[in-house]
């Protein structure tokens, strides 16, 4: 019998493989995909975006209940929670998603091997790439796979403190902080970046105590800072407690938890939690892959060098999403796996770094795209600045949601946007407007000249 020969082996079905697998299957490939884990769909509908935004939309309905409906004129008698059924409403959404790409795979003729993928060496840009799958769980023996070429789409994981490490009962990563079986006491996040503001969201709307703590004097240090700056405000009005500049240097294990002291440039204090949640950042996973055997190089930050057509240093081998340089987000992976096929396929497709979104899905929302004015002020460049709150917006009023403002940076004389930044009320869905009015090179004065219906929360934009 001859042996299979694939024009392409992914290794790792998160947004970033199993996309580039579908879109390479639609274009004539004979794809395999390897996945370690049980379900297909990677971080993002395992154990990030999905679950994460299943939680936030639970404890948002939750709080409103308690906190909102009353200036509604809508009493009701203090909601009750019940974690469990909120847990299991969760994994069913996700799971939902899962099966979804797994159907995917099935109508698109894309043979899914379970088990972990390492890449062997000895392929060349001809000749083909060998990756043995083995899945310890089964038992089974390994068995070898062979390719033309070979996608890496293995994502990233937690970033671990040294001195805090992982135990995944009083110190946890995202991963057990969305799936908690009580509400804590209180919740030390350390890290003020968007996983921690979502996830601390969370627990707070539920009930719990929740303190970030982070090292820099701002949280989202990458943000627009006037759009982070009233992010920590609204954040801080519903009980979010923020510790900048700080830094755990001591966790003693009590009895009900842990006693940390923080320290700050002069002070020092002693705060008493019962979970901490480390949220520092993700680090690309490549270990344990055959990455270095291989020849495959790394930059210094551990991250995959790829050139425009996501090949590595070894020819034929190729990666994508969170492995390679670029900002951390699903969207960009599944990007970079389309583009990534398509130019395999001979196309000239691209991916857009500098127009991608980030969002950061607390209450009110806050979604960025573009430069941010410190961006623009260090590259020296010129802009003009509109901004309009959603004080005086129509439907923010009729939402009770007025915290925030939409703001627009654009060229002084050719009123080209240079970037959008927004908090308030579905700012994850206002952003789309801006990311298409930037992708076609679209100007402040396009968006004026737009017709927004009213009263809507979009007007706001067009203000
Ligand atoms: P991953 O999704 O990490 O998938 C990699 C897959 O490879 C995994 O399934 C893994 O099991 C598998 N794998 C690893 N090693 C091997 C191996 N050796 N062999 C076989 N399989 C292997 N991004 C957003 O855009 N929006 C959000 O709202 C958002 N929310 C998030 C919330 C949380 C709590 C977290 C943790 C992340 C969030 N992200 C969000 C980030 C997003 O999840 C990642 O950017 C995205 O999943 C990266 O996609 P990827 O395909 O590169 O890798």
């Amino acid at each position: 019998m001859t042996e299979d020969i694939y024009d392409l082996i992914v290794v790792g079905a998160g947004p970033g493989g199993y996309v580039a697998a579908i879109r390479a299957a639609q274009l004539g490939m004979k794809v395999a995909v390897i996945e370690r884990r049980e379900s297909l769909g990677g971080v993002c509908l395992n154990e990030g975006c999905i679950p994460s935004k299943a939680l936030l939309d639970s404890s948002e309905l939750f709080a409103m209940a308690r906190d909102s409906f009353a200036g509604h004129g809508i009493d009701v008698s203090p909601p009750k929670l019940d974690i469990p059924r909120m847990m299991a409403r969760k994994d069913d959404v996700v799971k939902k998603l899962t099966d979804g790409v797994a159907f995917l795979f099935k109508k698109n003729k894309i043979k899914r091997f379970k088990g972990a993928g390492v890449l062997l060496k000895g392929g060349t840009a001809t000749g083909p790439h060998r990756v043995r799958v083995t899945d310890e769980a089964s038992g089974d023996s390994p068995q070898e796979l062979s390719g033309k070429r070979v996608l890496l789409a293995t994502g990233s994981t937690a970033t671990e403190l040294k001195d805090l490490p992982f135990d995944q009962k009083l110190v946890v990563s995202a991963r057990e902080a969305l799936c908690f079986e009580s509400v804590p006491k209180h919740l030390l996040v350390v890290g003020g970046g968007f996983i921690g503001l979502e996830l601390g969201s969370v627990w707070l709307r539920l009930g719990a105590r929740v303190t970030v703590v982070e090292m820099l004097p701002n949280i989202l240090p990458n943000m627009d800072r006037k759009t982070a700056d009233q992010l920590m405000r609204s954040l801080k009005k519903q009980g979010m407690e923020f510790l900048l500049q700080s830094k755990i240097t001591k966790t003693v294990r009590t009895k009900e938890g842990a006693t940390v002291t923080l320290e700050r440039k002069d002070s020092s204090e002693e705060i008493t939690c019962d979970r901490i949640l480390v949220a520092v950042g993700r680090s690309p996973l490549t270990r344990d892959l055959g990455l270095e055997e291989s020849g495959v190089r790394l930059d210094e930050r551990g991250r995959i060098i790829v050139d425009k057509d996501f090949q590595t240093s070894v020819p034929g081998v190729y990666a994508i999403g969170d492995l390679v340089p670029g900002p951390m987000l699903a969207h960009k992976a599944s990007e970079d796996g389309v583009v990534f096929a398509e130019r395999l396929a001979g196309q000239s497709s691209q991916v857009e770094y500098d127009i991608i979104p980030g969002i950061i899905y607390t209450w009110p929302e806050a979604a960025s795209v573009g430069r941010s004015e410190e961006q623009l002020k260090q590259d020296g460049v010129e802009f003009a600045v509109g901004k309009f709150p959603f004080s005086a917006n129509g439907r923010a009023r009729c939402l009770d949601e007025t915290d925030g403002f939409v703001k627009v940076l654009a060229s002084p004389d050719s009123g080209r946007v240079l970037g959008i930044h927004i908090v308030g009320p579905r700012a994850s869905d206002l952003i789309a407007e801006a990311v298409m009015v930037m992708n076609f090179g679209g100007s402040a004065q396009d968006i004026a000249l737009t017709v927004h219906a009213h009263p809507t929360l979009s007007e706001a934009l067009k203000e």
